[in-house]
């Protein structure tokens, strides 16, 4: 058996000659070929690190913080620690990707903790449908879209498809259909996984997976060793007071994303934020500073060889608010006592137009002197240090939360307009301060309009201070008739009626009555709509704070300063400081004995009203009532004080509060307030 085997492989050996040549040719030839290619390959190689690529990081600068006028601080910055993913260093491969998220995702779970997803879609699969109520986001609805289009998915595809073709193309499920991970992880992979895609994960815009870790999990997931993910300090905004002036701070948050270019242009960076109501957005220049920028020089494998910092990043100034925050507090707190008392008294009558519908409201101080802005309440208003908890309750309020009424909101002025009509009558000369006239009732000059004085029986022969006083229609019909609306409006103009008051907040214009308005919307002016016109009804709509400011510029002596919240700025270390000085947007044409009428009637009508004629302090106030519907009246209350030398002007607006007086109450109790007095304006007992 061995020889024979022996046999056989001798004639083999002489049969494989040639082949060993052929072997050995071939040897030789690959041998010169491996030679070749390394030599080239190294050549390649060398040229491809010499090719590493600098890649520029957005270092974010301090955001400024935000201060009320006497230094109390209302918006600080605090510290937080996020878990982020790096696209960089996160494995590439299907496999290795899903593998490295899958560690993470279980670092989290163990400490108890899910990652953040953004995934449009409820439930467990199979048991999956979108969450349309998520996609009614515009930003919910783009990444969707992005994500579709990057994954060549068409638009449309039913929940389950979609969810079935995410397992395939992020390789979930093997050849045979075999599901990889456990349900759960699973799920969880592919939710991560389509967020980073819909977010437009880069290598610039890391993908926060956890917000506001502790220690014990930052010490977890350094320990785990998992790649791709990295512990970043980011500040976030503390608000010291809150729940107070939430409409007047505003909030910050990610850059939206329809305005991502124009931030991105601006040198914003994809995860950076912007103030997005608010003080915050309004002073967005002055608070957020300049961005840094350090660069990292990397190899085509995402290795950083070295970093260096090419722009420091500046801090934001911070910002002093003209809001005095416990005159804030106060306004807020008295404001929404009083519409609660007028609903409860309202309902408790059984009738209708008693402020049973009350459930809104706006309460504003000024500075008589200077336009600074004192407080700016808004009721129903929301806390912004629980914001997000809060959004679903706070978006489903009917009564808007987040409509700041102070600035935004307009209302007819009601009998408050009464005093334009006399500064405007005065100053044309049309009347004196001893002009008067014979209330009958009833207003006959025109044939087809004739109304009638809110007494119907008259009150007989007024002058102008009582007229202001009682606030007869009647008078002022005739006076605004005779005044014509062409100089009324020149006046109202001037006081700042129907315009902007130039605070920096996102404010409403309103609407001055008058052929102007009437025109563009197509309409004609009539001659009676001029006698509506003059006790603050047709069109004439304007904001509490522009209210508060015509009031201020009629009892000033005619100077109409810009409304502003801004106090000052100064950085860090409380230098470089500027101030914002008051700034004049126009003046009066008035003379003292009109200014004088002006303080007079409204002394008279503080003195004739229920409600504030046993205030003791000296103040000048006016009511107006404002129809705004068969069954609906809204409650109108303008005051200044103190009366010589008016310091501070106030507006009260509530929405269906049945009566003018009714909101008189929340302005008085502001007054004593701020003056340190009672409640019946006397000063308090030591
Ligand atoms: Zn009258």
């Amino acid at each position: 058996m061995r020889d024979k085997g022996l046999n056989k492989n001798r004639k083999f050996n002489i049969r494989f000659i040639p082949l060993c040549v052929i072997y050995a040719a071939a040897c030789v030839f690959f041998f010169i070929k491996l030679i070749n290619i390394q030599i080239t390959g190294a050549d390649r190689y060398v040229k491809t690190m010499s090719l590493s690529h600098e890649r520029e990081v957005v270092v974010q600068s301090l955001r400024g913080e935000i201060y009320d006028r006497n230094g109390v601080p209302l918006v600080t910055n605090e510290y937080t620690e996020n878990l982020q993913l790096d696209y960089a260093s996160l494995p590439k491969g299907l496999k290795e990707r899903n593998e490295t998220l899958s560690q993470i995702i279980n670092v989290l779970k163990e400490n108890g903790r899910e990652v953040i997803t953004v995934m449009p879609v409820t439930g467990t699969y199979p048991h999956i449908k979108y969450d349309e109520e998520a996609l009614k986001s515009q930003t919910a609805q783009n990444r969707m879209y992005r994500f579709l289009l990057y994954h060549n998915i068409r638009t449309g595809v039913n929940c389950l498809d979609f969810y079935e073709e995410l397992l395939n193309d992020f390789g979930l499920v093997d050849s045979e259909g075999e599901h990889i991970y456990d349900s759960e992880t699973e799920d969880k992979i592919v939710r991560l996984r389509y967020s980073l895609d819909a977010t437009n994960f880069a290598a610039d815009n890391p993908y926060v997976i956890a917000e506001n870790i502790d220690l014990p999990l930052t010490t977890a997931v350094l320990e785990s060793g998992c790649k791709g993910v990295s512990v970043k300090k980011e500040y976030k905004r503390k608000y010291n007071v809150p729940g107070v002036g939430s409409n007047i701070i505003g909030r910050i948050g990610k850059i939206p994303e329809e305005k991502m270019e124009e931030y991105l242009a601006k040198g914003y960076s994809y995860d950076g934020v912007t103030g997005l109501s608010g003080a915050e957005a309004a002073f967005e220049e002055i608070l957020r500073g300049e961005n840094g920028i350090t660069v990292y020089v990397e190899d085509d494998y995402g290795n950083i060889l070295e970093s260096y910092v090419k722009k420091e990043p500046v801090p934001g100034k911070n910002v002093y608010l003209t809001i005095d925050i416990n005159l804030q507090a106060q306004a807020e707190k008295l404001l929404e006592e009083q519409i609660k008392i007028i609903k409860a008294d309202g309902i408790a009558s059984g009738q209708q137009n008693r402020g049973e519908k009350a459930d809104s409201g706006a309460l504003t101080v000024t500075s008589v002197n200077t336009g600074q802005v004192l407080a700016l309440a808004s009721y129903p208003t929301y806390d912004l240090s629980t914001f997000s908890e809060d959004y679903e309750t706070i978006v489903q309020n009917p009564a808007k939360p987040l409509f700041d009424r102070s600035i935004s909101g307009t209302y007819q002025p009601g009998s408050t307009f009464k005093l334009a009509t006399t500064i405007a009558a005065l100053m044309s000369n049309t009347i004196t301060p001893n002009t008067t006239i014979n209330d009958t009732g009833h207003y006959t000059f025109y044939p087809d309009y004739q109304p009638w004085c809110w007494k119907r029986d008259g009150h007989g022969p007024v002058d102008l201070i009582d007229a202001i006083g009682v606030s007869c229609n009647y008078y002022f019909y005739e006076t605004g008739r005779r005044t014509g609306i062409e100089t009324l409006n020149k006046y109202c103009k001037q006081l700042g009626l129907g315009e902007y008051t130039g605070i920096e907040l996102p404010e409403k214009k309103g609407i001055l009555a008058g052929p102007e308005y009437k025109e563009t919307m197509g309409k004609r002016w009539y001659s009676g709509d001029t006698l509506a016109a003059a006790i603050g009804q047709s069109d004439n709509s304007f904001t509490p704070l522009q209210l508060s400011s015509y009031i201020a510029t009629a009892v000033n002596g005619g100077t109409r300063y810009k409304s502003t919240v801004l106090l000052k700025t100064c950085n860090y270390s409380g230098s470089d400081e500027e101030v914002n000085a008051p700034q004049i947007l126009g003046t009066v044409d008035m003379d003292e004995t009109c200014v004088d009428c002006v303080k007079r009637g409204m002394r008279r009508s503080k003195e004739l009203t229920t409600t504030t004629k046993n205030y003791k302090f000296p103040i000048g106030s006016k009511t107006g009532t404002a129809q705004t519907s068969q069954t609906n009246n809204n409650a109108v209350f303008v005051a200044f004080a103190p009366y010589d030398a008016p310091e501070i002007s106030i507006s009260c607006v509530i929405e269906n509060g049945s009566t003018g007086t009714l909101a008189a109450a929340p302005v008085l109790k502001t007054i004593s307030f701020y003056y340190g007095l009672d409640n019946n304006g006397n000063p308090l007992k030591s």
